[in-house]
């Protein structure tokens, strides 16, 4: 726990210090607004204001922009937020703004380039500085509209208002996020400052080989890299690029997926060997057997009357050799009522596959170990409720049988042997990176102990 607040703190402190650096690099480079924003303005590329001395979401920064652009002096700033069921102009009734000042500053609004797409976009919630106009003081306004934007709107001394957008600063963190699961994973890695849109990619990459409902152990570990995009002002997270490696220890058994584009630019994922992080599962886990019965309503062999066939049969002969579909945990080797001799995989939370009417098992094949795809695990037979030596197959979705020539699984294709070197190339980068990533955590948990911890909270 302790380790988990001082990685937080440690990557404020580093925030913090980072904008600084850019800050500075802004105010010496940046000069467009070193004299006053006129309206002809508008229509240039939107760029951020220098009033960014102070990284809090302060009135400083309304009240620097107005200094800066030669604004009627403002007079105290208060804070609210746009309420539900309101828009612009009744929030702005409702913090004291009279008609006479909302119509101004809604046609300025409405008369910058994003227009009166602004008024239908504004977030429930929306943080609204605000300094009410008075005979002395002008009205100002900053509205913080989206992740990225923020509008301000100030008065001129002619007492006319004036609008602009402007961009939130932001940067691009390279992060390497390490943790040790307590109980669940999602809990261990959402304290470990992962933000949830990366964890559910790595859970969807992978959830093909590991089943997170059981084969997590307490002290398990994992780690991941990943690129995200901060707010300088805010320091929050507004965007994370998607996970370029990620690693998770099972038991002392490491799997290891690393990033690698295809042609199209998506993100697809592979071990250090080049295999896909996909993994799918046989629709035929048996060799030169005959199709003999499929899937769906049919008249029963033995009963007599028609009903569903939740599988599919392969005719061979006895002691044939069956495989495992997919990677997987046997969840039940042994005898099943009407199946016979019985197996059933687990292969991750979603899939599982039955093997029926086994004439036996493979001398490894026990409830609770792990099987990978292709290793046979029992022979042919007609145990059970059974008219002659046939495998019977099911592919159980969710609990629930499904036709196992439908289901979709993703191909999972490996690099090609084209590819395969400059693929090694690309994860030695990756690994050259983690190294790097790791040092500079080193060096930062470093800096945090040569600090009074208590300023640098100050600096939040
Ligand atoms: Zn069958």
């Amino acid at each position: 726990m302790k380790k988990v607040f001082n990685n937080i703190l440690l990557g404020r402190f580093l925030s913090v210090l980072g904008s600084f650096i850019i800050l500075l690099f802004c105010f010496q480079t940046d000069e467009v607004y070193s004299t006053p924003i006129k309206n002809d303005t508008k229509n240039f590329p939107v760029k951020r204001p220098l009033n960014l001395f102070n990284l809090e979401e302060s009135a400083d920064t309304i009240f620097n922009l107005v200094q800066k652009v030669g604004a009627k002096p403002i007079a105290n700033i208060k804070k609210t937020r746009l309420h539900k069921n309101e828009n612009l102009s009744s929030a702005l009734k409702r913090i004291n703004f009279e008609n006479f000042h909302i119509i101004k500053i809604i046609k300025t609004i409405s008369e910058l380039n994003e227009g009166s797409k602004i008024f239908s976009s504004l977030p429930v919630g929306m943080i609204i500085q605000y300094s009410n106009p008075s005979s002395l003081t002008g009205g100002a306004l900053k509205l913080n509209y989206t992740k990225t934007k923020d509008i301000f709107v100030w008065q001129d001394i002619n007492n006319n208002y004036q609008s602009q957008v402007f961009l939130r600063p932001t940067r691009n963190e390279e992060t390497l996020v390490r943790g040790v699961i307590k109980n669940n994973l999602y809990i261990s890695a959402l304290n470990s400052g992962i933000p949830e849109k990366t964890l559910l990619e790595m859970i969807s990459l992978l959830g093909f080989s590991v089943d997170f409902q059981r084969e997590i152990r307490s002290g398990d570990s994992f780690e991941v890299i990943f690129t995200k995009e901060v707010d300088i002002l805010s320091n929050l997270v507004i965007q994370t690029k998607p996970i370029k490696y990620v690693s998770i220890s099972l038991s002392g058994n490491k799997l290891n997926f690393f990033n690698y584009e295809d042609k199209f630019g998506f993100p697809q994922y592979y071990d250090e060997n080049g295999k896909s992080s996909k993994r799918t599962i046989m629709k035929t886990p048996i060799n030169g057997a005959r199709l003999s019965s499929r899937y769906g309503n049919r008249k029963h062999p033995i009963l007599g009357y028609t009903k569903m066939h939740r599988g599919l049969d392969f005719a061979a002969p006895s002691g044939t050799p069956v495989f495992a579909a997919g990677d997987g945990i046997i969840e039940k080797a042994g005898w099943n009522g009407s199946y016979g001799k019985y197996i059933r995989i687990r292969h991750t939370g979603t899939y599982k596959t039955a093997y029926a009417h086994l004439s036996g098992f493979h001398k490894n094949v026990r409830s609770g170990k792990r099987v990978s795809q292709g290793k046979i695990i029992g022979y042919v037979g007609t145990t059970g409720r059974s008219t002659g030596p046939h495998l019977h197959y099911e592919v159980i979705k969710n609990n629930v049988q499904v036709n196992p020539m439908r289901i979709k699984l993703p191909a999972g294709k490996n690099i090609s042997k084209e590819d395969i070197n400059s693929y090694k190339n690309h994860v030695q980068k990756i690994l050259n990176q983690k190294i790097a990533l790791e040092k500079s955590n080193q060096n930062k948990k470093i800096a945090i102990n040569n600090h009074n911890i208590s300023k640098i909270l100050v600096l939040n």
